[in-house]
């Protein structure tokens, strides 16, 4: 589960830049995961309960809550220049039935923002 190291250098991050503004505690932290990151959700819920439950990060603890705001998946064909929704890195174009989208996004993993005290 590869999502454990993820959040761990998520948070790690978050920690220590909470840190240089002097939060003594993370409130909130959101984290924006597209469809095709290959990081699940239900795996960084997960991670992220653990983390905050055995307190090993600096700031994390039981009270802070864990956003995940989706990012959709959407691929353009570089044949016919149809837009659609891969259902995996390499969907076919429903129009030409050819492997040619080009990732428009959905392939984000990244921290949008975080709150603390
Ligand atoms: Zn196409």
């Amino acid at each position: 589960m590869h999502e454990m190291g993820l959040m761990e250098e998520a948070l790690q991050m978050v920690s220590e830049d909470a840190e240089k503004h002097g939060l003594e505690t993370i409130d909130k932290v959101s984290l924006i995961v597209g469809d095709l990151s290959n990081v699940l959700p239900d795996a960084l819920r997960f991670a992220f309960d653990a983390f905050c439950k055995t307190g090993e990060i600096p700031r994390i603890g039981e009270r802070a809550q864990l956003e995940i705001i989706r990012e959709r998946g959407l691929a353009r064909c570089a044949l016919c220049g149809k837009e659609y929704e891969p259902s995996e890195y390499l969907a076919l174009c429903p129009e030409c039935d050819m492997p040619f989208g080009v990732i428009q996004s959905g392939e984000t993993f990244k921290i949008e923002s975080y709150e603390g005290s």
